[in-house]
């Protein structure tokens, strides 16, 4: 750990966070650099102990920390704490704190169509669902739903913020004015070829979010597309949730097109 921010996770993969963050310092002549910290959970009390030990300026943290960072933060915001997790460690008057920038990653792409959201429904009830829930609760759409597989997780999240909870398999049974996809399904890999949603099942649906960026087009987002449905890339999130960290840190808001050009460029150079 020898640079002043960089992203927390297990395993980190393929993170695309270092390539925007650096980016971001490069270009508005910040000092250090960002790195990746791929720390399993055995390691994560250590690692929270260097972080205050070298008051290290900004944290990402990514699966499957953002909830076991929780108790070595002096504090939580609003965003973080109607969540229940957070992506961001940062420093307020001598304070390690946690925020949760997915949420704000979620709202910006969906501010433009809001007047169009009247239901939602969030396919899925792990970190990024709770995220979008806060997210459509923030935007004032009336109604929120959720459907995941496991039920039990489904019913655990709706009690939690107030929403109903869909059972799976009825899931495209009626329409939603936005559907909002936080499973894997369709992400690069093992899941890359299905969907979460049934081909023939676009009726009455207006907008489609896949909170799934690689590849930027997945099954889901190209079934809707075909179905007439407008739709949001996970890409937008991940962009709104990385220029929101960067300015939390330091201040600068990022050029948001040279930052959307950059993650483009990189993902169709790596056959996202
Ligand atoms: P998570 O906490 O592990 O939750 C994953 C959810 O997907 C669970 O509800 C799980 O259902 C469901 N699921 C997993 N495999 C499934 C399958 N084969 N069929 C149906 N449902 C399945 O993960 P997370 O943190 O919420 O992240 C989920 C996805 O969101 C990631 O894969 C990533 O693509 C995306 N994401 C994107 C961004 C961005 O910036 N664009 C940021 C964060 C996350 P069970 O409860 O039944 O296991």
């Amino acid at each position: 750990m020898t640079a002043p921010y960089g992203i927390i996770g297990w395993p980190l993969g393929h993170s695309k966070s270092p390539l925007l963050h650096n980016w971001g310092l490069r270009t508005s002549g910040l000092p250090g650099t960002y790195e990746a910290w791929p720390t399993e959970p055995k390691k994560l009390k250590a690692f929270m102990a260097e972080v205050r030990a070298r008051h290290i300026k900004g944290v990402s943290v990514t699966i499957p920390h953002k909830q076991a960072v929780m108790p070595f933060l002096d504090g939580l915001t609003d965003r973080a704490t109607r969540v229940g997790a957070v992506n961001t460690l940062f420093w307020a008057d001598g304070k390690l704190l946690g925020d949760n920038t997915d949420v704000a990653g979620i709202v910006a792409p969906l501010v433009p169509h809001r007047e169009a959201i009247a239901s939602a429904l969030v396919l899925g009830a792990g970190g990024a669902a709770r995220a979008a829930c806060a997210a459509l609760q923030e935007l004032g759409v009336a109604e929120i739903a959720v459907a995941n597989r496991t039920a039990k997780k489904a019913g655990l999240l709706a009690q939690d913020f107030g929403i109903t909870a869909v059972e799976w398999e009825g899931r495209a049974a009626r329409p939603w004015s936005l559907l909002v996809n936080t499973t894997p399904l369709g992400m690069k890999g093992e899941h890359q070829d299905q969907s979460p949603w049934p081909k023939d099942g676009f009726g009455g649906v207006g907008l489609v979010f896949d909170l799934v960026y690689n590849p930027v087009r997945t099954v889901l987002l190209q079934d809707a597309k075909n179905a007439g449905v407008t739709v949001l890339s996970g890409l937008q999130m991940f962009l709104q949730q990385g220029l929101a960290q960067f300015e939390i840190w330091t201040g600068v808001k990022l050029d948001e097109k040279g930052a959307r050009q950059l993650l483009m460029m990189d993902l169709l150079a790596t056959g996202g």
